[in-house]
């Protein structure tokens, strides 16, 4: 568990929360575990454990399965497990072509999901709004009664505290109350948390995905626009209101295209889905069955296809050579097209990464295409929705005083 040992002396109600917490987060994230797992790794004692599991599970939260043996000497410990039922978040994606969405329950298990690809469809935010809406609703998101809050990855730049679009250049929003419209259209009293795709993308393959255990991770994400989200020191780099990590709007090419941020030579303009296609001599909003187009004449062995991708992966190299050296991350994870071109794309990067990266952070980075597939963003943001509830799950317990059960813990 990542929160570590907690003074066994100071009884408080904030220790006691806390310490639920850290076994609610470590179950969440890691899987269920033995009742010595959590002995081991919050290091509070045995019957603290037993305390707090109980509590968990009068609540509702948690179910104790009979102990097995695992070859380990002394008794056997009981496993114990979240019930995925017991707390319910909604996950929502609005990519510019295509929108998903999810009801997923605690323990990170994916009831239900769908995605609808909406290419050339209207872009204003209310019918967008409307359209992730009716998506949610078919998942009768409300069926089992514990809804505590829903998340949404937006391909655009966000102001986390009221979940304001402030711009999406490739949706063409600015300054949309998106986190206030989809609470109205959802018809919801919880909380909507909005942040950007790439960031939430970072948060799910660092939780549940290709970087897991990694604390210092670059995730790189392209479609038609291109997003990113660092973890620096297991933190999730956010910037003073929530913009950080726009590496896509990274100015690259002084007289390169111009980028539908205003400005010009921004890195997706040369990697992006738009510069790969082009690149390929098919029309810039192909789409994804474009990238699939492309990868295909790649295989066959056809040569402007072969000279595209190499094009793109030099980019790719060029820019994460910048961002290797100011962030001196571990493990970078490419995203979305960025992952499904990866095989063709790696040896460019490599080469411009060795050409341009300072040798230290050099020999430390590694670069793999991302394992959870193009889900990432709409994992992330059910991860995003359930947070308030793993900082503090006492919080949840309905008509019970928890500070009553301090002593027994
Ligand atoms: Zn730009």
């Amino acid at each position: 568990l990542r929160s570590g040992r907690v003074d066994l002396g100071q009884r408080s109600e904030t220790v006691h929360r806390a310490n639920l917490s850290a076994i609610v987060r470590g179950i969440h994230e890691g899987g269920p575990m033995s009742r010595s797992d959590l002995v081991a790794s919050t290091g509070l004692t045995r019957s603290a454990i037993r305390g707090l599991v109980h509590e968990l599970t009068d609540a509702g939260f948690a179910m104790e399965s009979t102990a097995v043996r695992l070859g380990t000497p002394g008794r056997p410990s009981p496993v114990v497990r979240l019930d995925p039922r017991s707390a319910v978040v909604v996950g929502l994606e609005i990519l510019v072509d295509s929108i998903a969405a999810s009801v997923v329950g605690l323990g990170g298990v994916v009831l239900r999901e769908a995605r609808a690809d909406r290419p050339g469809r209207n872009l204003e935010v209310d019918a967008v709004v409307g359209d992730v809406a009716e998506l949610a609703r078919d998942l009768d998101f409300d069926a089992d009664g514990t809804l505590i809050g829903v998340g949404v990855a937006v391909a655009g730049v966000v102001r986390r505290s009221d979940g304001l679009v402030s711009t999406a250049p490739n949706l063409g929003w600015r300054d949309a109350p998106l986190g206030a419209k989809l609470a109205r259209a959802l018809g919801v009293s919880v909380p909507v948390a909005v942040a950007n795709d790439a960031d939430l993308g970072a948060l799910a393959e660092h939780r549940r995905g290709a970087a897991v255990g990694v604390d210092d991770v670059l995730y790189v994400s392209g479609e038609v626009g291109v997003g990113g989200g660092a973890i620096v020191g297991g933190v999730p780099l956010q910037g003073a209101a929530g913009y950080a990590g726009e590496i896509g709007h990274l100015p690259v090419n002084p007289t390169g295209r111009p980028c539908r941020c205003g400005s010009t030579g921004c890195w997706e303009t040369e990697v992006g889905e738009g510069a790969l296609l082009a690149l390929a001599g098919r029309p810039r909003d192909a789409g994804r069955a474009g990238v699939d187009r492309v990868l295909e004449d790649a295989r066959a062995g056809d040569p402007t296809a072969v000279a595209a991708l190499s094009q793109v992966g030099r980019w790719l190299g060029i820019g994460l050579a910048g961002l290797v050296n100011v962030l001196n991350p571990d493990l970078v994870v490419l995203g979305a097209m960025h992952a499904r071109i990866h095989p063709f794309v790696h040896q460019s990067i490599e080469l411009e990464l060795d050409r341009r990266t300072l040798a230290a952070p050099r020999s430390l980075v590694r670069v793999v295409p991302a394992t959870l597939g193009p889900n990432a963003p709409m994992l992330g943001a059910a991860e995003l929705a359930f947070e308030p509830f793993l900082s503090d799950p006492a919080a949840w317990f309905s008509g019970r005083d928890v500070s009553l059960r301090v002593a027994s813990a």
